[in-house]
């Protein structure tokens, strides 16, 4: 609870006006059972007891104290119309904000940390969790004021009608209170499962929808199903039992507040046999207490929502509190541009090296290749270079300093990739060609030339401006890896990392655009599995589960390193376009 009202911390100043207003609102609500029973009381038995000579009654007063309560009721639609905006407002705003910090840090985090918490767990703490921030922050400010003023004035205005009757209040409220607070931690606990298991649930469907092919050939359809159908049965079971305990709540307030009743009916009848009580009073009291219990129910509501918020700024608050700061260490040098010095890495702690001692060198303007079977550890290479990962042993280089004691912004702005894994976006070529930054045609025009790309691009009526289908599903792989490459070598970053980026191309543009590249002055390093990609390179790594089994030129690989000397006998042997 505390938590939630800490996000009001900037906007005290609104939430100071909104709870003005609200507390006006509610005054006058409160005002009209008073006013009813001041006619019943008072105003009514004047009237009839003056009647003019005529013998009719003068109803004036009637009317004026009934137009008051109309009025009163206006005013408080009026001022309870005025808060409610002035607190969606605060409350977009406030999410609005935090939704933005949550963007920033998560753009931010390790790819460790994005490992850890999953991109689907991210993404509905960007979406579903900040929506339920924003649907408390909101219940909080419209009805959290309006049923506490209301609770609290209540009990005091029955408390001056009939100290009594308000007895039984002073015996139930605190019951229900505590009721409240139980089920709200119940519901808490609930909501917090749910969240993360609707998690793991959207991760399955990713899996499944992008994986759909490979599922599809080798005939998995019916394992994931039943992946999907368990988590998806304890996500319902959770929410069956969650619901079960609020639903739970109503009933039991429902039933302690017409014992209540029963009391106030019981007790009020025999305050008007044995004393002074008069039918006016009871029938305002009563009215007050519909206006109390209607306030409590209300409350329930309220905490059923403020569990939800609750929960959710919790998840957002883990995300938020993750240490991006690294520890700062003192510059250290090497004469080579980019250099790894016996790194090995694992991406998880205890797990099986990605790595093993990796050693090599190379110098501004120079290129690297690597080659290697899947999973050898290629793109593991490309992942230490550009900064993803920090907790490897050994020492990594880049720009001749060592990658730890460079600014996270030097870093990421050291490097330009194309990944195996990189999309292009549902916009126009240009805007995925340049993002935000300011490049002429010109200038992406020769880039496209240069990579192959710009022949097919000036075939669409529409050039530069033509739409790319989202993920660049309407284009070829081999177009796709041309407006990549592109798309790296217009960053103008020193280094330029191609990850198995021309598989999709044949082995003369393939040529071609390595052959362009030249010209851009980029330290350049390229993953392949073609010897062809990698042959002339200024050094080559060959990788094969971890291992660095080969390192040096061309010609010295193919007398050192057997296993290089097989690739490129195999490949060049067998194709005559290499
Ligand atoms: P390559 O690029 O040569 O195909 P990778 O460098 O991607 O190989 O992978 C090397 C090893 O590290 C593989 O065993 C792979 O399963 C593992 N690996 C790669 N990425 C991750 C990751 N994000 N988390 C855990 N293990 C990973
Ligand atoms: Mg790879």
């Amino acid at each position: 609870m505390f938590i939630l009202l800490s996000y009001f911390k900037n906007y005290k100043l609104r939430l100071f006006f909104t709870t003005i207003i609200k507390i006006i609102g509610t005054l006058t609500e409160l005002v009209i059972p008073l006013i009813l029973a001041y006619i019943l009381k008072t105003v009514i038995p004047d009237v009839m007891n003056n009647p003019d000579i005529n013998g009719n009654y003068n109803i004036t007063p009637v009317i004026l104290y009934g137009s008051l309560m109309v009025l009163s009721a206006l005013m408080f639609v009026l001022f309870n119309v005025i808060a409610n905006r002035m607190a969606s407002k605060t409350s977009t705003l406030i999410v609005e904000c935090e939704r933005n910090k949550l963007y920033k840090k998560i753009m931010s985090l390790k790819l460790k940390d994005i490992d850890d918490i999953t991109i689907p767990s991210l993404v509905s703490r960007l979406s579903t969790d900040t929506y339920h921030l924003y649907n408390s922050l909101n219940t909080l400010q419209r009805l959290g004021i309006r049923s506490t003023f209301l609770f609290i004035g209540g009990i005091i205005v029955c408390s001056f009608l009939n100290i009594k009757l308000t007895l039984v209040f002073y015996v139930l409220a605190p019951i229900i209170l505590l009721l409240i607070f139980i089920i709200s931690k119940i519901g808490i606990k609930f909501f917090t499962k749910i969240q993360n298991k609707g998690d793991s649930l959207v991760r399955v469907v990713r899996e499944n929808i992008s994986g759909a092919r490979v599922i599809k050939a080798l005939s998995k359809e019916d394992y994931e199903r039943g992946r999907y159908n368990k988590l998806n049965k304890e996500v319902f079971d959770l929410e069956i039992k969650s619901s079960y305990a609020m639903t739970l709540l109503n009933p039991i307030i429902n039933y302690i507040l017409n014992l209540a009743m029963c009391s106030v009916l019981l007790i009020g009848a025999y305050e008007i046999n044995k004393t002074n009580l008069d039918v006016a009073t009871l029938i305002a009291f009563i009215s007050y207490f519909t206006i109390i219990s209607n306030s409590i129910v209300s409350i329930s509501r309220i905490f059923e929502q403020l569990s939800k918020g609750y929960t959710s700024s919790i998840r957002m608050r883990y995300v938020l509190d993750i240490k991006i700061e690294r520890e700062t260490i003192e510059p250290k040098y090497s004469d080579a541009f980019i250099e790894f010095k016996n790194v090995t890495f694992s991406y998880n702690k205890n797990g099986e090296n990605a790595i093993n001692d990796i050693n090599f060198k190379i110098n501004k303007g120079e290129t690297l290749g690597i080659i290697g079977s899947t999973g050898s550890g290629k793109s593991t290479i490309l992942n230490l270079i550009m900064g993803f990962y920090d907790y490897y042993s050994g020492e990594v280089y880049i720009l001749n300093q060592d990658i730890k004691s460079l600014s996270l912004k030097d870093i990421a702005e050291s490097s330009s990739s194309v990944l195996q894994s990189d999309i292009l976006f549902n916009q126009s070529i240009r805007e995925n060609l340049v993002f935000d930054r300011d490049i002429s045609d010109d200038e992406i025009i020769e880039v496209l030339k240069d990579t192959d790309a710009y022949e097919f691009i000036s075939r669409f009526p529409d050039g530069l401006n033509h739409i790319i289908a989202s993920k660049g599903n309407d284009l070829s792989g081999g177009q796709k890896q041309r407006l990549l490459i592109a798309r790296a070598i217009l960053q103008k970053s020193k280094i330029l990392i191609l990850d198995d980026s021309s598989s999709a191309l044949d082995y003369k543009t393939d040529a071609i655009i390595r052959k362009n590249i030249k010209k851009y002055d980029v330290t350049t390093i390229i993953v392949a599995q073609r010897v062809s990609s990698v042959m002339n390179q200024s050094k080559i790594i060959v990788m094969d589960d971890g291992i660095e089994i080969g390192y040096g030129t061309h010609e010295k690989l193919l007398e050192t390193c057997k296993e290089y000397k097989l690739i490129y006998d195999v490949q060049m042997g067998d194709d005559s376009n290499g």
